[in-house]
């Protein structure tokens, strides 16, 4: 099939089918709108994007990069080598080549200079691991000046999580889930510029635009359950990705900007309450004291 444009089609959305070109335009295009509507990144801003190699980050840090100038800002990169043998060495080697290739400037911190591995961790890695990734791309960003850390969480990891937390009870957690999350104290703003993006069309755009990635998965991984079901619920119900994460954004404006009705001084996120409002559009008599 052709595309609009006359060449070779590599993909079809919706009715329409898109060559390699117009499907870069048309990613690099939500990202922004993403990032734009989100407030995930502010203009002026110094980014630390976090790279693993892997297809997401791979594509993060590349559309970072193409719209830099639009959104004004600044991109570096972190790579964080964890010591998991052969899979981190070729992590580090894909990171070198992309960034090298980008023109992006590449910071690589080990996490053996703080005197252990992700190998030496026999249980629990991931948790480990996670909480070794948010010490350094925190301490490393607030060391040097940047103003944000941005990394390449998609749509389905955040969702995959959302059922995670829901189902053990962990709500803390729902707000790190947000695309952008404001510093405080010691704590530099972390930001999810393809929160809306699913790992397919990062994976399309890595591979319209002949970017290096490690396809490998790390070793250490658990088994993916989580997000195989947003994928058995997705085709069940469309759009419940999209659902979810925005219903995570408007619960938090909703608990963030409470105040007492005009009218009635009752809380709401309104200036006067839906009550008020329902009486004013049906009450025939008013007698609600005021
Ligand atoms: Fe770290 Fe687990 Fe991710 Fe491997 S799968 S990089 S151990 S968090
Ligand atoms: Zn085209």
């Amino acid at each position: 099939m052709r595309c609009e444009c006359g060449k070779n089609a590599i993909e079809k959305i919706g009715n329409r089918y898109y060559c390699k070109e117009c499907y870069s335009k048309r990613y690099l295009s939500l990202v922004e709108r993403s990032i734009r509507r989100y407030g995930i990144l502010k203009r002026g801003e110094r980014v630390l994007a976090a790279v693993s190699g892997g297809k997401d980050s791979v594509a993060m840090i590349a559309a970072l990069k193409e719209l830099e100038d639009k959104l004004g800002i600044k991109v570096e990169a972190l790579h964080i080598n964890l010591g998991i043998g052969e899979y981190s060495r070729k992590s580090e080697e894909v990171c070198r080549e992309l960034c090298d290739n980008l023109g992006i400037p590449l910071h690589v911190v080990n996490l053996s200079e703080y005197g252990f591995t992700i190998s030496d961790v026999r249980k629990k890695a991931c948790s480990v691991c996670g909480n070794a990734k948010r010490y350094i791309m925190n301490r490393f960003a607030r060391e040097q000046g940047f103003d944000v850390v941005a990394t390449g969480h998609c749509a389905e990891d955040v969702v995959a999580n959302v059922l995670k937390n829901l189902y053990s009870g962990n709500f803390e957690w729902s707000e790190k889930l947000l695309p952008r999350i404001e510093g405080y104290f010691k704590f530099v703003s972390k930001a999810k510029p393809l929160y809306e993006i699913g790992e397919k069309e990062n994976l399309l755009f890595v591979l319209s635009r002949r970017l290096i990635f490690l396809p490998d998965e790390c070793p250490k991984a658990p088994d993916q359950k989580w997000k195989e079901l947003v994928y058995v619920i997705e085709k069940r119900i469309p759009g419940f990705k999209k659902g979810v994460l925005r219903s995570l954004v408007r619960r938090e404006k909703v608990e963030g900007e409470l105040k007492s009705c005009k009218i009635c001084g009752e809380p709401t996120s309104t200036e006067v309450c839906q009550f008020c409002r329902n009486v004013k559009k049906f009450g025939k008599v008013r007698k609600i004291p005021l």
